[in-house]
């Protein structure tokens, strides 16, 4: 197994339709904000994000922690006006943040899944933790230097998945 190579492949979280949750079998979505849920930056959750969001908490069991290494207020906004538990400066990749929500509740490592837009701090953390990924591409590109060079170090994972779901 390729440690920065995702279980899941998806475009944008609003496209992981209930079934698809079924399929993947997570009781658990640990969920990444910034890029996932709202644009880059951003303290309100993009409107589709928003409505999956509150889709998947009223149609379905599965339990939702949000977990974000950027800081706690903008995720507390978010957290507290979807009514979800969420964890700030959570260290992704490290296992730090992972253990803390794991420590939280009864589900099993392989009933977890994390979700999130980058491979070196999602992805990575998910796979090294032994839970789910499922990476979705960014609400939208950042245009920060810093955010240009992690996106061009993704590049060659993003091509080894295109390639796989081509087969
Ligand atoms: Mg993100």
């Amino acid at each position: 197994m390729n440690i920065f190579l995702p279980n899941y492949f998806f475009n944008k979280i609003w496209d992981i339709t209930e079934e698809d949750l079924k399929i993947i079998g997570a009781r658990l979505l640990i969920l990444d904000v910034d890029n996932t849920l709202t644009e880059h930056k951003q303290t309100f959750l993009h409107p589709k994000g928003e409505e999956w969001l509150t889709a998947v908490k009223n149609n379905t069991q599965i339990q939702l922690v949000i977990m974000s290494n950027t800081n706690n207020l903008q995720i507390k906004k978010i957290a507290e006006e979807k009514s979800i538990p969420y964890l700030g400066k959570a260290h992704k990749p490290l296992g730090y943040g992972f253990k803390m929500v794991m420590s939280k509740v009864s589900v099993k490592k392989s009933e977890v899944a994390i979700i999130g837009d980058q491979i070196y701090t999602d992805i990575l953390g998910g796979n090294l933790f032994g839970i789910k990924t499922i990476l979705v591409t960014p609400i939208k590109l950042e245009n920060t230097f810093l955010f240009k060079l992690k996106r061009k170090l993704e590049a060659p994972f993003l091509n080894q998945i295109k390639n796989k779901k081509r087969k």
